[in-house]
């Protein structure tokens, strides 16, 4: 690391302002200003060498920008504008200048990608490991934010995109297998549906939401609890890739990577019935594919339903770090 001063600076001249950021890096503190008759939101990720990601696996570009991905998406899940991202950084000996530049730059390119600035952060040597601590913000309008707990029995539960590419990927990547270009894009550049979290929060269209982080059945599991409400979900109508059902067709166990696979960061939400054509058009808008999957239903509890209606149980769990 060629000084933590000279680094700060040099992120300093590439971070862009942002009408509501009035002092940016090079203060104490930062200052945000944030739009009359909004809230503002935080979210705060821990990236850990070894734990999150390889080095010896992802370069530093993809893992920067992915980073800001999987922070940016905790926003979209809410429904929120994002404002700004503050970056703490452990970096080890062994990350060297060329890498540091590399993820820099991958920084830079995530952060334009969202329209997000960088106002602060903190700068320190790891003993161990590279580590990033990654907070973002942003706002809504009063009275929008979506959070995980407004779903009502009856309503319909969508899902955007497709779901178990990137864990599809992992798992070829780590049993030495190819992976088409299609599902690495899906594992080391997912994007966040930024866009899409605003326009269902906005339009008063999802009345609970989160981001698919952890696979579809741990992550639906919280909105349950939150909404408290239980749910079918119909396995037939889970949104996959090309790529994906290909492999699925030689491999039906894989199906349980779209339900406890992570790392989708696509959007889960539930809407009133009523609301399915509005869910079709704001779909070819994005566009960007929205499926119905299931719906909420007064009996607590997750049911997977397969075509012919009988039962479907995953053998695979969703990931928990505290797990033995
Ligand atoms: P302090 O001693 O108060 O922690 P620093 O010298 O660490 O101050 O930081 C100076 C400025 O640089 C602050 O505005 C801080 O937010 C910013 N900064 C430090 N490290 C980073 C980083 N990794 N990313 C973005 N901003 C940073
Ligand atoms: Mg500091």
């Amino acid at each position: 690391m060629a000084g933590e001063f000279s680094f700060i600076e040099k992120l300093r001249q590439r971070a862009e302002g942002h009408a509501s950021l009035t002092l940016g890096i090079g203060d104490d503190c930062s200052a945000l200003q944030v739009p009359d008759g909004h809230e503002l939101l935080t979210s705060t990720d821990l990236l850990l060498e070894n734990v999150h990601f390889r080095l010896d696996w992802t370069n530093p570009h993809d893992l920067a920008h992915k980073a800001v991905s999987v922070n940016v998406s905790d926003l979209a899940a809410m429904g929120g504008r994002p404002l700004a991202l503050y970056l703490g950084l452990g970096v080890p000996r062994s990350f060297g200048a060329g890498q540091l530049d590399l993820f820099v730059d991958g920084l830079f390119e995530g952060l334009a990608d969202y329209a997000i600035c960088l106002a602060g952060g903190d700068t320190c040597r790891s003993a161990n490991g590279l580590v990033l601590a990654i907070t973002v913000q942003g706002h809504c309008r009063i009275g929008q934010r979506v959070t995980r707990a407004g779903g009502l029995a009856g309503e319909d539960l969508w899902v955007s995109g497709t779901l178990g590419d990137s864990a599809l990927c992992l798992r070829r990547l780590l049993a030495r297998q190819s992976c088409s270009t299609a599902l690495m894009a899906r594992h080391f550049r997912p994007r966040a549906r930024l866009a899409l979290g605003q326009a269902l929060a906005e339009e008063g269209l999802a009345t609970a939401m989160l981001d698919l982080s952890d696979g579809l059945d741990g992550d639906l599991g919280h909105l349950l609890r939150a909404s408290g409400v239980g749910a079918r979900v119909n396995i037939n109508q889970l949104p996959l890739s090309s790529d994906f059902r290909a492999h699925l067709a030689r491999q039906p166990e894989l199906i349980d990577l779209a339900l406890c696979g992570g790392e989708d960061y696509e959007l889960l939400f539930s809407a009133n019935p009523q609301k399915r054509a509005d869910l079709e058009r704001l779909s070819q808008r994005m566009p960007l594919p929205l499926t119905c999957i299931g719906q909420l239903s007064a009996a607590s509890g997750l049911q997977y339903l397969q075509a012919d209606g009988s039962a479907y149980r995953p053998t695979a769990g969703a990931f928990d770090h505290f797990a033995d």
